[in-house]
């Protein structure tokens, strides 16, 4: 199969926008609306970094754009249009079949179109380029953090980073751990309600204490968390027990969950916006003015995130 009947194969699919030219042209094109930003951002996955070897082609392309989804969430974004920048080491019709219905499938979820892409041949490597769209100036931003706000994250934290150490392990992870480290949930819906509530906000991707030292950072601020109040699964709790080793959760990783900050005003929207959601937010600490990140109950380690160089 030639790369153009590849891509005819498996990667151009009917658009849900009439109006965006998607795959076949040289560019995609894309009609903006009046009083809307674009927000854009692009992930790359390389096998063997982010994702293990023996990891299944749907589940691969989950994460894929799952991870992009997770990053216009953290803007409070609605996702709109993707490229795709596939390398594969050979053309193989059955991980060609999985992956493209894996992506299909999350992308008509999430309602995002698919408008164009590149394929090359080498090492497995899947770049995903999101756009998505929010109105002009409303976007939930890093820097806008102020103190007294008080800070919430969705649902748990480490459930990923847990997983992907027990495979390191030889251990089989739980359902619940697996789901989390191969197919996690972007939390698109979260972002765009938090719109017009939060003051800031930011996606966990490499570790509770590394994303929201981004957030203060930006914001000029610092923070005080509870150690107590931070959502735990019950196998990190589990583990936390055992181990006392709080950098799996705070510095792991991988869990794609919403940090963000509203005033105490507003303490009581998160509240019903959980239960209409059917998200669990919890309060964790407080925006402090004093910078740098300080824990209530002590943390006797020093965790070091995952950084590529
Ligand atoms: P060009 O050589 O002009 O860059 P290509 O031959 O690479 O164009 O691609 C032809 C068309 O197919 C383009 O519209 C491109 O966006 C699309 N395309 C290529 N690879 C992919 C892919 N993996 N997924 C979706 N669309 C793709
Ligand atoms: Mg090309």
């Amino acid at each position: 199969m030639n790369e153009f009947s590849l891509i005819e194969n498996y990667f151009n699919w009917d658009n849900l926008d009439l109006n965006a030219l998607g795959v076949g042209d040289d560019c995609a094109l894309i009609s903006i609306e009046d009083n809307y930003q674009l927000a854009t951002s692009v992930d790359t996955l390389i096998e063997g970094v982010h994702f293990p070897s023996q990891t299944s082609p749907a589940d691969i392309a989950y994460k894929a754009l799952s991870v992009n989804l997770s990053d216009l969430a953290a803007m409070g974004a609605t996702p709109k249009y993707f490229t795709l920048a596939l390398t594969l080491p050979e053309v193989d019709e059955h991980w060609l079949e999985e992956f493209s219905g894996s992506l299909k499938s999350l992308a008509s979820k999430y309602k995002i179109d698919l408008l164009g892409g590149d394929t090359t041949k080498g090492k497995l490597s899947i770049t995903i380029n999101v756009t998505g769209i929010v109105p002009r100036h409303k976007a939930l931003l890093r820097s806008s953090a102020k103190v007294g706000d008080v800070i919430f994250i969705s649902n748990t934290i480490g459930d990923a980073a847990l997983a992907w150490q027990q495979i390191q392990q030889n251990t089989q992870p739980s359902q619940n751990l697996l789901k989390q480290f191969n197919t996690p949930e972007p939390q698109v819906a979260l972002g765009q309600s938090l719109i017009g509530i939060a003051n800031a906000c930011i996606d966990i991707s490499d570790g509770l204490e590394q994303d929201l030292g981004h957030l203060l950072k930006h914001s000029h601020v610092g923070a005080k968390i509870n150690l107590a109040d931070i959502p735990l699964s019950k196998e990190v709790t589990d583990y936390l027990e055992k181990t006392k080793d709080w950098c799996l959760p705070l510095a792991g990783g991988d869990d794609y969950q919403l940090c963000f900050t509203v005033v105490p005003d507003k303490v009581s929207e998160v509240k019903a916006l959980a239960k209409e959601l059917g998200v669990q937010l919890n309060s964790i600490g407080v925006i402090t003015k004093d910078t740098g990140l300080k824990y209530l109950k002590g943390l006797d380690q020093e965790c070091s995130a995952y950084q590529h160089f």
